[in-house]
């Protein structure tokens, strides 16, 4: 594909000679991105297929991060391994000085019973590559032979980040307090994650992309009533929740639905609050300790709760039996960089047209990555990259038992991004 943007162009030059007129095409970086994507294709396939027989689950991924290691090591990438546990990661250093561009590629597995339905069967009783991060890691594997095949043309360094235990919300955490960012200095960090969309697709959201999610804890003082005072405040805390219990909300097939979901700016998925009905009750000697978890798509409203609660018991028969109100923890939510998911919007929808990329609005409900810390360090994007293939009934909803991905989107992630990258690198 050729189109005006290019920035980078290289001298592979045909002569053709049409009605006696000598005309040059010329090969485009992107070009040649798609053309070498296609030549390691069926060699992608294979790994995909390894790292699935293989799976390992967070904090043990030391088989798949060794494999990782030894084939950036193949690239002739400087690599360094064991970062917060089986983190690696792939330094690719450019011809030219420039910007420090990352992707992070998250490596770990599930522990499901579900029976897996590929030819290429995890062999690990028990544990599968079921949120396709076996899928992710085979595309930044992939960027990162795309890329080293450039590397004289490359203008700055690109950092392929392999990050484990992910599932944990863990493992971006454990490499960050390793010194991550000691070893490299990323300008930009950029990621993705298979979705139920169609194969190929690329969906992103400009700003937050998964609802923020806290852990409200009520600490009370125990009383001969201890039942009744567990029933008021589950029933005052869970009354919070603004999602009615027969809503399409809480399907979350309905995500993916055109009027209800994501696509549609009117979606049902914004503006909400929820709250999990199943509390954990610490009852000691003196006090009895309530806890559950809260999700809102709105931070203020989310922050608001506490005070809110505390005001309701302390208007309450209970009053006197008020400790404390309180988050006792605030996990990191995914918000990306309003200007830098523009501009790599705008670079992959010129290069590979404007169906490549399709928006989404509202915020996700009841997922998260800590790719989080990462861009609360330095400036970034995750995206999603769509799995699925309809027709074929592969449907590729993280932590389903039927979770399948239609391979042909380890092409389209390994060639718009490698592009995306090399366009960045490109831009001061
Ligand atoms: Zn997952
Ligand atoms: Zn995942």
């Amino acid at each position: 594909m050729k189109t005006k943007i290019l920035s980078l162009t290289f001298g592979l030059i045909c002569g053709m000679s049409v009605f006696g007129q000598e005309l040059k095409t010329e090969n485009t970086i992107h070009d040649l991105i798609q053309q070498h994507t296609n030549t390691i294709y069926d060699n992608l396939i294979k790994m995909r297929r390894d790292f699935h027989r293989f799976p390992e689950l967070s904090g043990e991924e030391k088989r798949t991060s060794e494999k990782i290691a030894e084939y950036l090591r193949s690239l002739g990438l400087e690599v360094r391994a064991n970062i917060g546990g089986h983190g690696v990661v792939g330094i690719l250093n450019g011809g030219k000085p420039g910007k420090r561009i990352a992707w992070r590629s998250d490596i770990d597995a599930l522990e499901t019973d579900f029976p897996d339905s590929v030819d290429f069967k995890s062999q690990t009783p028990g544990v599968r590559h079921i949120c396709g991060h076996d899928i992710h890691t085979t595309i930044g594997l992939g960027i990162a032979n795309v890329l080293s095949h450039h590397k004289d043309k490359l203008e700055g360094v690109v950092y392929f980040i392999f990050q484990p235990a992910e599932e944990s919300f863990e493992g971006a955490k454990s490499m960050i307090d390793d010194g991550l960012f000691d070893i490299i200095s990323p300008d930009e960090i950029y990621g993705l994650h298979i979705a139920p969309m169609p194969s190929g697709s690329v969906v992103v959201n400009p700003e937050l992309v998964y609802a923020y999610k806290s852990i409200i804890e009520i600490s009370l003082k125990n009383t001969s009533d201890l039942d009744s005072i567990v029933h008021y405040t589950k029933n005052l805390v869970s009354g919070f929740q603004n999602v009615q219990p027969d809503s399409k909300f809480w399907d979350s097939r309905n995500l993916v639905d055109t009027h209800v979901g994501i696509y549609n700016p009117n979606t049902i998925y914004k503006d909400y609050l929820t709250v999990n009905n199943n509390f954990n009750v610490e009852q000691s000697e003196n006090q009895v300790k309530l806890s559950t978890v809260i999700m809102s798509s709105d931070k203020k409203h989310l922050d608001s709760i506490p005070q809110l609660i505390k005001e309701a018991i302390s208007n309450s028969r209970y009053s006197d039996k008020l400790i404390s109100v309180n988050y006792s923890k605030e996990f990191p939510s995914v918000i990306n960089d309003p200007n830098l998911t523009n501009e790599t919007i705008q670079i992959i929808t010129k290069l590979y047209g404007e169906q490549s990329i399709i928006p989404i609005h509202g915020v996700i409900p009841n997922s998260n990555d800590d790719f989080a810390y990462f861009q609360h360090q330095v400036p970034g994007v995750y995206y999603f990259l769509g799995g699925s293939n309809y027709e074929a009934n592969m449907i590729s909803m993280p932590h389903t038992p039927d979770f399948v991905v239609d391979e042909t989107c380890i092409k389209t992630g390994v060639t718009y991004f490698s592009s995306m990258i090399v366009e960045r690198l490109d831009k001061q």
